[in-house]
């Protein structure tokens, strides 16, 4: 076993601080055996917990990290960006380079707002619809995750219930009203809601690629029936694209399957490690913005410097060519080793994957929806988690989230995950 001393000390100092003892909830290893590791450093592909513990990285805090731990080029903007002052709340010429940089390779959108996280990117972005279109309800998919805002913490209601219900304590009922939840890859479910809500439907938001819940992803069709669907009933679509914004290609999943929505949002990668999201839509929908407009959205320390700096210095990497064939091919090589390994063996279980997104899918079957995936699965996951960690492999803490690939992951960690996958894989499936 590995030692977990120091971890376990400071987590039980942190549950005198913080609810559960973290800050998000998903750190806490709810879903998984033992308590949560504190980590003391990174660099690249690695992580280093505080009891000195080594681990190959593939949380890279949730999808941010594209270039692995502490790259030097960010690391380097980032303290050149510090020594300047931390933020003025007052325009910074770093704003206008990150926006420049990102709306001159990418045609989906025409001009875009900073703000601090991908929570507020969303929350920003419906308020925008509903302000642009003048309609209240909106459209949210089973199994899709937008933050956690009042409107967005809703799920399918029960039976016959035509609204949501909401998933969160301290949600008023009159806010879950307002969102209608479907399940995903059902188009008579979407005809019957706009027909249901004639006129009444200001957006349906998804995430184009749904990878908050497993990875369900979707057929194009499907997608671009979203974007006629609304264009039809003068309704907006918007791509949430927080996790697969700058991750399966600079353009996201709007430049993978060539669909232009409403507005997108964006976080994670775009911020380089630093708390930066942002929404991007056409000049006409983005000039109903305050100040230009009347949809009110503000933030003391939105487009701040140093997160600015660290944004570019790591989107700038992503522009070099051939950085996501590289990336994909890396993330393929790991899929097709470990998948090979478990079709051999008869395992009910697959690593699927899109660019540099990957999910450890116990089952034998395609899965489009939330409702497909096997709650029992997630017990086999809870057992490769523990094998995993003992010997190496850092995942995120529940079977329900992807893992990323970063460009700083080598052949040889690689070639070295599939051999701990596949012995990991063997012991717990017998
Ligand atoms: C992570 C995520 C969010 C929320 O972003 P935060 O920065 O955690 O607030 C929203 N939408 C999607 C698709 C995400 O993956």
């Amino acid at each position: 076993m590995i030692k977990k001393t120091k971890s376990a000390t400071a987590f039980k100092k942190a549950k005198t601080f913080f609810p559960g003892g973290v800050n998000s909830p998903v750190r806490a290893f709810g879903s998984v055996d033992g308590d949560p590791l504190f980590i003391a450093k990174g660099k690249g592909s690695k992580i280093q917990d505080i009891d000195g513990n080594k681990f190959i990285d593939y949380c890279c805090s949730w999808g941010p990290l594209i270039l692995g731990h502490a790259p030097s080029a960010v690391v380097k903007a980032v303290n050149k960006a510090c020594s300047n002052g931390l933020s003025f709340g007052a325009p910074t010429v770093q704003e206008n380079e990150l926006a420049e940089l990102i709306l001159k390779n990418n045609k989906y959108i025409d001009k875009i707002r900073f703000v601090s996280s991908g929570t507020e990117a969303v929350m920003s972005a419906i308020r925008l619809a509903r302000g642009y279109t003048g309609k209240d309800k909106i459209i949210k998919f089973e199994g899709c995750y937008h933050g956690h805002a009042d409107h967005l913490l809703v799920k399918a209601g029960s039976g016959l219930a035509t609204f949501g219900t909401s998933s969160s304590a301290g949600v008023p009922e009159a806010f879950a009203n307002e969102t209608i939840v479907l399940p995903l890859n059902d188009i008579k479910a979407i005809e019957k809601t706009f027909s249901t809500f004639y006129n009444q439907i200001a957006c349906i938001i998804i995430e184009p690629i749904p990878a908050n819940n497993g990875l369900l992803l979707q057929g194009k069709e499907y997608l671009q029936y979203l974007r006629e669907i609304t264009q039809k009933h003068n309704a907006l679509l918007i791509f949430d694209e927080v996790i697969s914004g700058f991750r399966v290609g600079f353009e996201g999943a709007a430049g993978l399957y060539k669909i232009k929505p409403d507005i997108i949002t964006y976080g994670k990668i775009i911020g380089g490690g630093m708390p930066v999201g942002a929404y991007g839509s056409s000049a006409a929908i983005m000039s109903k913005i305050a100040p230009e407009g009347n949809v009110y959205q503000a933030g003391t320390l939105s487009g701040n410097p140093v997160a600015m700096s660290a944004g570019k210095a790591q989107l700038s990497q992503c522009l070099k060519k051939g950085f996501y064939k590289s990336l994909e091919q890396k993330t393929k090589k790991l899929c097709d080793g470990v998948n090979q390994f478990a079709a051999k063996e008869k395992m009910p279980f697959k690593m699927i994957s899109v660019g540099s997104i990957f999910w450890l899918r116990f089952s034998k079957n395609e899965i489009k929806t939330a409702d497909d995936i096997d709650p029992k699965s997630m017990n086999s996951f809870r057992k490769l988690h523990a094998y995993l960690l003992e010997n190496g492999l850092y995942m995120g803490p529940s079977g329900y989230e992807v893992g990323f690939v970063s460009a700083a992951h080598s052949d040889e960690d690689i070639k070295k995950t599939i051999k701990i996958l596949k012995e990991g894989l063997k012991k717990i499936m017998n």
